[in-house]
């Protein structure tokens, strides 16, 4: 069986107000907007965020009743098949990019080094630049000063990290956005912030 498309939404409570209006389009029928219904819902998953207790969610399911296609909604909060928030995953390539190692890191976090070594090796190029160019894209929306910053983690990672925060920031001063930043980001990114894992 095909595995459903995924559609990056900010929250899971937005993915159900947008079923309600028919704003959901489906991105294989493009010329249908709002085609998107309700089709029950993923496997239940539990994620770590930072500091707390795992959580668990239950992901979205829709369907496409022009084409039948069956999308996954992910929150912009979590990354594509990982277990832990986006906002675990971006402090631990924030701290790479200040310069820490993965023991340090790991130990910040609370999370075994294997699971650091691996997001680390996952984040370099080309996933390094791909992240660059999103940043760019998305700070140009939102505010282009941004782009002429100087570089404070003056590496590909580093640049992204901060491009990427700085549009994140100013869509929550500029258009009231009450996302967190690692959630803004996970749109920015939709929901890849790291590659999806490579299947063993
Ligand atoms: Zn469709």
């Amino acid at each position: 069986m095909e595995p459903d498309a995924m559609i990056v939404v900010a929250s899971l409570e937005q993915a159900e107000a947008l079923f309600d209006a028919g704003q959901l389009g489906c991105p294989g029928c493009p010329g249908c907007p709002g085609a998107l219904r309700p089709h029950g819902y993923g496997r239940i998953r539990r994620v770590r965020s930072l500091g707390e207790a795992p959580v668990t969610v239950r992901p979205r399911r829709a369907r496409c009743p022009e084409c039948a296609a069956t999308h996954m909604l992910l929150p912009a909060a979590l990354v594509l098949r990982r277990a832990d928030t986006a906002q675990v995953i971006g402090t631990a390539l924030a701290s790479k990019a200040r310069g820490d190692g993965p023991r340090t890191i790991a130990t910040q976090l609370g999370r075994p080094v294997s699971t650091v070594r691996r997001w680390l090796r996952r984040a370099r190029e080309p996933q390094a630049d791909w992240l660059q160019e999103q940043g760019v894209q998305h700070a140009y929306r939102a505010d282009p000063d941004i782009l002429n910053r100087d570089l404070v983690w003056p590496t590909p990672l580093g640049d992204a990290l901060n491009l990427l925060a700085g549009a994140a920031l100013a869509c929550q001063q500029r258009w009231d956005s009450p996302l967190p930043v690692w959630t803004l980001i996970g749109m920015f990114t939709r929901g890849q912030l790291l590659p999806p894992p490579l299947r063993t």
